[in-house]
């Protein structure tokens, strides 16, 4: 999904407003994660059940924040897993840290210029003694000019690397203070049996990592690297000892997971894979995320009515209602063959929910394209949609395109989109009172004195249920009846336990 900023501005608050004590708290209680819209709109992404280690050795202790998509977060609990497995204990603030990684986003320049905040603050404050690192996609980007900007840092490595990791961290431990991981050379997919998941019941599954597209746009495919597959047996195999464990939901991963291509000789293409994965006895819950319209075949719709168990829920990426700024973008499909996929979607056996990703602003974009893209949301109706200005990224093909959209004009068609979404939001949520979701319970929010569930078509329904007796009810499948609606979620009761 939108795969865009997976920023924990809860988690920013908690520890600025609240100090480690009350953070710890907060934490014990549930954090709920929110990814960022452009101009903070908020939407609910999950829930964080970290559990630090507070018994610290000196200099093997770490601290690690995550910026951006669910990849990247998946990413962290792999390298958390990775460096727990090398005798490294987890703390929960980076003064309490002997290394600290910055897992980074730069998608857009906002995130970018996020690391490059928090690692200013440090310099600031003059955290000596401690190892400072940059993962993932600004370190890739930037590489060793990471090192002149922050010379504290020590520790410069992209996610095609963190196969590396352990012996990254051999030379950290033995004073080598410029340590990099920025080559794609026979980059396989970080397939680590270390993974530490954050959530319990919820559990992220990579199919796929780096993009062979090349939309004008974009960084990932500079940040992230060619395409690799795994094979489906690790897949299957990870995703049964996830059952196995007790996860009852898996969301499938990768930045285009519709041309996942198993590289071993069963061949298995994206419909296959996700029709086996959902058969899983004890997965009651299928999730994936991202897909390209291109790559989005009708296979795919097939195996989800198939499969009760694949969530009713589709993020399919437009970018823009117009056919003239899809083509600039390199996007491969015109509106009308984006519109034939929600057609398959909307003659599906199931009704889906459909979300999705906009820029507003792409450079040569006119008042007649961006009012096309009005007209796709009064036509689709999305149930939700993640909405982003233009930014210009390096070595992307737009960086060298004319007719930029100037900043204040990106901000008023930015507005005027979310307006129309929020209204068509308001309608669609409260076409929902008086009907019964089922929910999978992800925490409590105590101080609405409400119960949080997300229902299967990823819509937060926060609840009330009497006669818990204080018991924990994260993790379980509840009916609940929806009572009211806002544009972002929906609130209701508890109707029984399923
Ligand atoms: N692979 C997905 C696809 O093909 O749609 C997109 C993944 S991308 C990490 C997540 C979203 O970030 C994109 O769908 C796009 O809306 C947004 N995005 C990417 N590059 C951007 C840029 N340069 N400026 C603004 N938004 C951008
Ligand atoms: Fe970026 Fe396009 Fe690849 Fe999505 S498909 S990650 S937007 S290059």
């Amino acid at each position: 999904m939108a795969a865009c900023d997976f920023a924990s501005r809860e988690f920013d608050d908690a520890v600025r407003a609240a100090g480690r004590r009350a953070f710890e708290e907060t934490l014990a209680a549930g954090l709920s994660v929110f990814y960022l819209d452009d101009e903070g709109l908020d939407r609910p992404g999950g829930l964080s059940h970290i559990h630090y280690n507070r018994t610290t050795v000196p200099g093997k202790t770490f601290y690690i924040e995550t910026f951006g998509c669910q990849m990247n977060a998946h990413d962290s609990e792999k390298v958390v897993g990775t460096l727990l497995s090398e005798g490294y204990a987890q703390v929960a603030t980076p003064e309490d840290a002997g290394l600290v990684l910055y897992n980074t986003c730069s998608i857009r320049d906002k995130a970018e210029q996020k690391v490059f905040n928090r690692l200013q603050n440090f310099k600031r404050e003059g955290m000596k003694g401690k190892i400072f690192g940059v993962l993932g996609c600004v370190a890739q980007q930037e590489g060793e000019r990471i090192f002149n900007r922050a010379p504290h840092v020590s520790l410069v490595a992209g996610s095609a690397s963190y196969t590396h990791l352990g012996e990254m961290l051999v030379q950290l431990e033995s004073g080598n203070r410029r340590v990099t991981g920025l080559s794609f050379d026979n980059a396989e997919a970080f397939d680590t049996p270390f993974t530490r998941r954050d959530n319990p019941h919820r559990a992220y599954l990579t199919i796929i990592e780096g993009c062979d597209k090349s939309c004008a746009y974009c960084v990932v495919p500079f940040t992230r690297g060619p395409e690799r597959s795994r094979t489906s047996e690790s897949v299957m195999a990870e995703a049964r000892g996830l059952a196995e464990k007790g996860y009852t939901e898996v969301q499938l991963l990768g930045q285009n997971v519709n041309s996942y291509r198993d590289p071993s000789p069963a061949g298995w293409d994206f419909a296959t894979l996700l029709g086996r994965v959902a058969e899983i006895p004890g997965m009651r819950r299928v999730r994936y995320t991202t897909s390209h319209p291109r790559d989005f075949v009708r296979g795919i719709v097939d195996a989800m009515d198939a499969n009760p168990a694949i969530c009713d829920h589709i993020h399919l990426p437009v970018q823009s209602g117009s056919s003239r700024v899809l083509a600039a973008m390199d996007r491969l499909y015109t509106r009308e063959e984006y519109m034939r996929r929600i057609e398959w979607i909307r003659n599906a056996k199931r009704r889906y929910s459909l979300t999705t990703d906009i820029i507003v602003g792409f450079p040569g974009e006119t008042d007649a394209d961006f009012q096309q893209t009005l007209d796709l949301l009064d036509e689709i109706q999305y149930d939700s949609l993640f909405s982003f200005k233009y930014s210009p990224r390096p070595n992307t093909a737009a960086l060298r395109m004319e007719d930029r959209v100037p900043d204040e004009e990106k901000q008023r068609r930015l507005l005027i989109l979310q307006e129309k979404q929020r209204a068509i939001q308001i309608r669609r949520n409260a076409e929902l009172i008086g009907g019964i979701q089922e929910v999978l319970v992800e925490g409590r929010n105590q101080a609405l004195g409400q119960w949080i569930g997300r229902t299967t078509c990823n819509r937060t329904l926060n609840f009330s249920h009497p006669g818990t007796n204080g018991n924990d009810l994260a993790g379980e499948y509840l009916s609940v009846r929806v009572t009211r609606a806002g544009p972002n979620s929906l609130v209701g009761e508890s109707a029984a336990v399923v």
